[in-house]
């Protein structure tokens, strides 16, 4: 409602009276304010039906048991008829112990700037302090703040700022540094259709879907934790890439009897609030996918245990019964992630640019900047400086936020479906 024009569009020929005020005429803003109780909204409106006006918007919020709502109004034309409506409402607000204030001016809201933008800001707890420097910082690169209003309680506070007036890169950039000096979260994520129509998600594994890393899972069977923890050490410090240090550490686990597969399988813990994110975006007709530098063996099981839609990996190759110390098929790789998100956006029948990837690791990296909108979650530096959006505190399905899902919304729907919310 805050996007009408301020003017009605010409009908040539039509015969519908336009009911938005023309920019100049007058209105009025009606408040009212007070302890929240069942019938305040059609009271109101009872009272203004008195009058010949047209409502043009109304807003309401309830913020622990006060309620604000404010009703834009047309003035009535009949003489005397506005004083009479100021003391008729005014005599109703006191009858129900509300405050009111009804104040004159001219024509509809202001429309919202170009340039929208939804800010989502998480905190565990959410200081006022956090919340000035980004209210400020937000004010400084040119936006306006047209609505604020809380997605989620649990297990973080999740507060969503629709703004207007500010390019989205502007925004990002600004919030980012800022959100990270705060000990918040910030995502900012341009507006419009675009939010809602993201139909694919696809999440790196190791330290995303789940907490563990399933190499060093393997690595803790074969008696080789150490070993393999150098290799990683070494690969970080720049000495191997990627495949390198996956076929050193693989061969690692050469002569492993495959049975220990079912034992990873059972020691992989979910990241908390995984189940929550893939269970509500299959609700909502996403499609899920995971990929990983992991091994088939226990994305299959995931896939299986979570009903995703995709699972990519290696494959660790079994002979005999046993583990060889090789990896069959190709890689995947860091490059192989990105390919892979493509593949799955195809299958899926999904622009690239309404797909959303996860994920921590620097081999995300090529995967969360090929996707729409790509979330570091738990990440390094190097990673959380990349991505177009940070998350740092340790719930999966804080991610749901970002999309715009209230934690209203997953209860409910888990309600409706008899599942307990994780
Ligand atoms: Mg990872």
């Amino acid at each position: 409602m805050n996007d009408a024009p301020q003017t009605p569009p010409a009908a040539a020929g039509d015969e519908i009276v336009p009911t938005l005020p023309a920019a100049d005429a007058p209105t009025l803003l009606v408040k009212i304010f007070g302890k929240d109780r069942p019938g305040l909204t059609a009271g109101l409106f009872d009272t203004l039906a008195g009058y010949d006006v047209d409502v043009v918007d109304i807003e309401q919020v309830v913020t622990r048991g006060r309620i604000v709502l404010c009703a834009l109004v047309t003035v009535p034309t009949a003489r005397g008829a506005e004083s009479d409506l100021r003391v008729t409402v005014h005599g109703w607000a006191e009858s129900m112990k509300m405050q009111a204030e009804i104040i004159s001016g001219i024509g509809d809201n202001r429309p919202r700037g170009e340039g929208r933008s939804h800010v989502t800001v998480l905190g565990r707890p959410l200081a006022p302090e956090a919340v000035a420097a980004i209210a400020a910082l937000i004010t400084g690169a040119g936006g306006n703040i047209d609505r604020i209003f809380r997605l989620a309680k649990y297990p973080v506070t999740a507060v969503e700022f629709a703004v207007s007036g500010a390019e989205h890169t502007t925004l990002r950039s600004a919030l980012a540094l800022e959100a990270a000096a705060r000990g918040v979260d910030v995502a900012v994520v341009p507006s419009g259709l675009q939010r809602r129509a993201q139909r694919l998600v696809v999440m790196d594994v190791d330290s995303t879907l789940i907490q563990d890393e399933v190499i060093e899972l393997f690595a803790a069977h074969a008696g080789c934790e150490e070993q393999v923890a150098e290799v990683t050490a070494a690969a970080m410090r720049g000495e191997l890439d990627f495949e390198q240090s996956l076929h050193a550490r693989v061969a690692l686990l050469a002569g492993l009897d495959a049975s220990v597969v079912d034992k990873v399988r059972a020691e992989v813990r979910l990241t908390p609030g995984a189940r929550t994110l893939v269970r509500t975006l299959k609700r909502l007709g996403y499609q899920v996918g995971v990929v990983s530098g992991g091994f088939t063996q226990v994305t299959d099981d995931l896939k299986e245990r979570l009903g995703l839609d995709f699972a990519a990996a290696n494959t660790l190759e079994v002979v005999d019964g046993r583990l060889t110390g090789k990896v069959v098929g190709p890689i995947v790789d860091r490059a192989g992630k990105a390919r892979l998100l493509r593949a799955f956006a195809q299958l899926a029948g999904v622009p690239l640019s309404q797909t959303v990837a996860i994920g921590d690791g620097a081999n995300d990296l090529d995967m969360l900047n090929a996707a729409g909108l790509g979330v570091a979650f738990n990440a390094k530096p190097v990673v959380r400086q990349a991505a177009d959006t940070a998350v740092n505190v340790p719930f999966l399905d804080t991610v749901l936020y970002l999309l715009g899902i209230t934690r209203e919304e997953i209860e409910s729907a888990d309600e409706v479906d008899g599942t307990p919310t994780d």
